[in-house]
């Protein structure tokens, strides 16, 4: 296995901070795995530039990343302010239905974006402006207007995130402009969707079949950051590909001390169903404008990779931080200083049913024993990878070749796995073994002493299909003909 080389991965937030090419290409070399366009503060024009000069920087450094973009999804904010509001304790601030009932009236307040919230709410319910830096008490409902009284000072600006917790808003899953968004995404091809506010199934599938009914078999994550999503979270992870716990909304909906508890049960469900998970939010927040992390943010990093999360996540940090490149840093820091330190060889009350997914844990018992190897897996839809990397393997890279580009970007949420794209041969298995042994032993990642576990698919006398688990020494990898090894050397993207 290369040195340092880290099984969690690295999603970042892609933002004015980051949106040169030089410091792509820094960020890209540094081992981010994936960036999130976050659609609340994203133009199309400007997605569309940034997606294909990313595209182009990593054609340039050779090593690719995937793309997920975060759709908005039921998210209240409040409308235009010309001058922030100053609220003290006490304070009366009402909230319009419409931007007519605000101009007709000579109420202290704001328009909101959903006409329904004096509908979903009920007179004595928090309204929390800003992140909850404003709190506020419903005292009065009209048919326009819900009037309150402010608990917690601060500054009213235009435009600001509301949340109202306990509150179950009725709003649409999927909204107009979160559909205009998927449209740009779906043309650039991309490979994940992050549904935010995701509160039940339906949610899900709302977004499932908005994307197929467009065209695209892209991966959808669900984004847990309201009660109603905690509450239907087993649900939502069956019909979801993966799960994100955005820890921002979240410790807003739910008691803060309730945090630690919701993002441990997430990841372990997740594991058991074998759904990638992502720990997002406020990681490194104080690096936004330091260039280094204070202790308790190292303890929280750590904390996510000691539970096993797949990826851990930068927002603020990378969008609009001073030091996106050290963020990188020290999540690889910190990554690598808990993973060489876990004490478990893999997940071993991992509920498996079929028999393949027996023999893969039977692979990773063997790579194990061995000591110091990596798993090869051969993949056409990325199911044996996602089952390895269910497992965990302490210390084992798992190395996934797919003869699919989709696949090979949608591996990359996935915990351990080191996607490459290779041309299958499906009459010479021999060959593309040989080849991925070849890919691996040039671009260092094995050496030519190294034993592999390999696991692959073999057609006995041309006709029948055979599941095996081999052993097998990377040097096969040098019997290449010069002409193959340079064709595999230019698929190790
Ligand atoms: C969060 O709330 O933690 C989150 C990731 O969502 P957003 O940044 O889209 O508000």
């Amino acid at each position: 296995m290369k040195k340092n080389y880290r099984h969690t991965k690295v999603v970042f937030t892609l933002g004015p901070a980051t949106a040169e090419e030089d410091i792509i290409k820094k960020l890209v070399l540094e081992g981010v795995d994936i960036c999130r366009l976050n659609m609340a503060h994203s133009a199309h024009q400007w997605v569309k530039e940034k997606v294909t000069l990313i595209r182009k920087c990593c054609k340039e450094v050779r090593r690719e990343i995937a793309f997920m973009m975060d759709i908005k999804g039921p998210e209240i904010r409040s409308g235009v302010l010309e001058e922030p509001i100053t609220l003290s304790p006490g304070d009366f601030f009402t909230f319009f239905m419409n931007k007519e009932s605000r101009e007709n009236s000579n109420e202290q307040g704001v328009d909101v974006n959903y006409p329904c919230l004096v509908d979903d709410i009920k007179v004595g319910s928090t309204v929390l402006v800003d992140s909850g830096l404003i709190q506020m008490t419903a005292i009065e409902k009209s048919a326009n207007a819900l009037r309150c009284q402010v608990v917690t000072p601060g500054e009213m600006s235009s435009k600001r995130h509301i949340n109202l917790p306990g509150t179950h808003v009725q709003m649409d899953s999927l909204t107009q402009k979160d559909k205009d968004d998927l449209d740009v995404g779906i043309e650039l091809g991309l490979d994940f969707y992050a549904l935010s506010f995701v509160r039940d199934a339906e949610s899900v599938d709302l977004l499932r079949n908005y994307i197929i009914q467009k065209g695209s078999n892209a991966k959808i994550i669900s984004k847990i950051e309201e009660q109603s999503g905690i509450g239907n979270i087993d649900e939502i992870i069956k019909t979801s590909d993966s799960i994100m716990i955005a820890r921002g909304d979240l410790g807003i909906e739910c008691p803060y001390d309730e945090i630690p508890i919701i993002q441990q049960n997430i990841i372990n469900k997740c594991i058991q169903k074998g759904k990638p998970v992502i720990v997002a939010t406020h990681m490194l927040e104080s690096m936004i404008t330091n260039p280094i992390p204070t202790r308790s943010e190292v303890s929280d990093v750590a904390t996510a990779v000691v539970q096993h999360a797949d990826c851990i996540m930068l927002s603020g940090e990378s969008s609009v931080g001073k030091y996106p490149l050290e963020c990188v840093k020290v999540m690889n820091r910190i990554s690598l200083r808990m993973e060489e330190s876990a004490t478990v060889q893999y997940t071993h009350n991992l509920k498996l049913k079929t028999a393949k997914e027996k023999m893969l844990r039977s692979a990773v018992q063997l790579a194990a024993d061995i000591g110091k190897t990596g798993i090869l897996v051969f993949t056409r839809n990325g199911r044996l990878p996602k089952t390895l990397s269910q497992l965990r393997p302490k210390g084992c890279p798992i190395y996934a070749f797919t003869n699919n580009e989709r696949v090979f970007r949608r591996m990359l949420i996935m915990w351990g796995i080191e996607p490459f794209l290779l041309p299958f041969d499906d009459d010479d298995y021999q060959d593309t073994i040989a080849k991925s042994f070849g890919v691996l032993l040039k671009a260092g990642w094995v050496k030519e002493v190294d034993l592999m576990v390999v696991v692959t698919n073999v057609l006995i006398e041309g006709k029948k299909i055979v599941d095996t688990v081999q052993l097998r020494p990377a040097s096969e990898g040098l019997m290449l003909s010069r002409e193959q090894a340079e064709i595999s050397e230019e698929q190790n993207i």
